[in-house]
């Protein structure tokens, strides 16, 4: 789907969300327009406070037999793995958090 496609489907999607919120509050009562106005304020904030809470992990799977066997040959070289597995071997492959997988 191209990006424009995108950028309106979210658009309109978004307007019909408000839609909806507002309607539900004259529906039935301004109390549950409340909650979910307050839900939508929210939410974002609750995904960046767990994004930030949330422990890094490294991603240990070798890219040739698929085992979680990859390893940092030289903990003081950031550059390079090798796979415990089955021998691959890439001195220039970087792979984040994997002193701290071990
Ligand atoms: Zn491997």
């Amino acid at each position: 789907m191209n990006l424009f496609l995108r950028g309106t489907l979210m658009a309109v999607t978004w307007i019909a969300v408000a839609g909806g919120v507002v309607w539900v509050a004259l529906r039935w009562t301004n109390a549950i327009g409340g909650v979910l106005c307050a839900g939508a304020v929210l939410l974002p904030f609750v995904y960046v406070m767990v994004c930030t809470l949330y422990p890094a992990w490294g991603d240990t799977k070798c890219p040739r037999c698929g085992k979680p066997a990859l390893r940092r040959p030289d903990p003081k070289n950031p550059l390079g793995v090798i796979c415990d597995a089955c021998g691959y071997e890439d001195p220039e492959l970087y792979r984040a958090y994997l002193d701290e997988m071990q």
